[in-house]
């Protein structure tokens, strides 16, 4: 999507450890305007698709997943939560993740009453870099016996292999802009077409 990759090289920056800032537009201050548009063009690319049900995880993605439910007829958006610990009790999925950014493992949980057996649903994230996150909110869905129907993600760093990863096992990923190479000492990022 053009719109989204003009403002990554104009706005973002390019940090060491391979990991891009986007707080301008995206993760910190949200241009809602852009948030429509990126909504517009899942639904596009997902048109025929049932999707019954929008799941993404906190914080980065509610709103983005939010914007994006305007345009899948106003479904419910479920975000899972970043949990201090999992409790057992059984009224929660929960998974454990790896986060790329602050390189640690952390709980995330999904009330049993937001995710039902049967229900079709896209994942929405902000970005894909190893697939860490997407895997654990998979995990979820799979024990709540939900379809996955694809993820709809704005950033794909196409060469940490999270995405490919996931379309080698069948899942239909549409990245609205997919980083090709990026480089913190100059600046420059090249995207995948
Ligand atoms: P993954 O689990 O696919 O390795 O990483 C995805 C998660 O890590 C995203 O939800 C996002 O919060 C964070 N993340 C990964 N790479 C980047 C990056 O380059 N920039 C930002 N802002 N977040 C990232």
């Amino acid at each position: 999507m053009k719109l989204l990759e003009d403002r990554i090289r104009t706005e973002g920056t390019v940090k060491p450890g391979d990991v891009l800032k986007v707080d301008a537009f995206l993760n910190h201050q949200c241009d809602v305007a852009l948030f429509d548009k990126m909504g517009e063009e899942w639904a596009r690319l997902f048109v025929g698709t049932r999707v019954d049900k929008i799941l993404t995880i906190e914080a980065s993605g509610i709103g983005i997943a939010c914007v994006a439910a305007r345009h899948f007829n106003n479904v419910p958006v479920v975000f899972a939560k970043k949990a201090q610990s999992i409790n057992l009790d059984g009224e929660q999925y929960s998974t454990s993740i790896y986060s790329f950014t602050k390189q640690k493992e952390f709980p995330v949980i999904v009330s049993k009453k937001y995710l039902n057996e049967g229900e079709h649903v896209l994942i929405v994230d902000d970005f894909l870099a190893n697939g860490n996150a997407l895997n654990g909110l998979l995990h979820i869905c799979e024990t709540a016996g939900v379809i996955v129907e694809g993820f709809g993600i704005a950033v794909e760093k196409g060469f940490q292999g999270g995405g490919d990863a996931l379309r080698k096992r069948g899942y239909r990923v549409e990245s609205l802009a997919n980083i090709r190479t990026m480089n913190a000492e100059t600046g420059d990022i090249e995207f995948n077409s």
